[in-house]
């Protein structure tokens, strides 16, 4: 069987990070009322894909207006558009090929609408060593990339996908792209990666007393 991945410690601290935040916006059927037909962009991770992409969403778009939905998937989703992604081997068309496959779903299949959904754990972005909050950067830079460089005519509204195995919940959250561009531009990096460092330490802290609480027993029990 394929190995399930926990969420780490950092991949958790990006989520708290962005919850504190108020940049994960929870996805319910309400979300798609009015929606066009959409080309769903993502990464095809099969212990993902259908549970925590695929069945959301068509559950929600059945719900609200039986839309049309395209899944073009590439591994590591939206990582693989970014400015000399390490997902992309140098002289590949990847890429390129990805765009040309957008345009295609727009100019000839009539599609006015995509969500772009990078995911966490993503064994693409840790096979790369692409931090998590990296894999959330990658979507705004998508929509940048698709609109404005490639002057796709569509719109392009940014998903966030975690996975806890640990905790047994899966969650689908909206990244409004122009909080998450200003809030990233205010703070800067250094400021959000030592955030996440605090939460990480915070987080540790608090399992090991969790730890400790659980061996008293035994503690106090070879001291009888
Ligand atoms: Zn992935």
């Amino acid at each position: 069987m394929i190995k399930q991945m926990k969420l780490s410690l950092e991949e958790r601290a990006v989520e708290i990070l962005l919850d504190d935040a108020g940049l994960l916006h929870d996805v319910d059927k309400e979300h798609f009322r009015g929606k066009e037909d959409v080309i769903v962009i993502c990464c095809p991770d099969g212990r993902q894909f259908l549970r925590g992409i695929l069945n959301p969403f068509v559950e929600m778009y059945d719900e609200a207006h039986k839309l049309c939905l395209l899944p073009l998937t590439e591994f590591g989703g939206t990582l693989i558009l970014d400015n000399d992604s390490p997902l992309v081997v140098p002289g590949s068309t990847i890429a390129d090929d990805f765009i040309r496959k957008i345009k295609y779903a727009v100019d000839e299949m009539g599609y006015k609408a995509s969500c772009p959904i990078n995911h966490q754990p993503c064994g693409g972005a840790r096979r790369h060593k692409v931090h998590p909050l990296c894999v959330v950067d990658s979507l705004a830079y998508a929509k940048e990339r698709i609109k404005k460089k490639e002057g796709v005519g569509i719109t392009v509204a940014n998903f966030f996908q975690i996975t806890d195995i640990e905790q047994d919940r899966r969650r689908l959250s909206r990244v409004p792209y122009n909080d998450y561009v200003r809030w990233r531009g205010h703070h800067g990096d250094a400021k959000l990666y030592g955030e996440i460092q605090r939460i990480i330490r915070s987080m540790e802290r608090h399992r090991l007393v969790n730890n400790e609480l659980q061996n008293l027993p035994n503690i106090i029990g070879g001291v009888i």
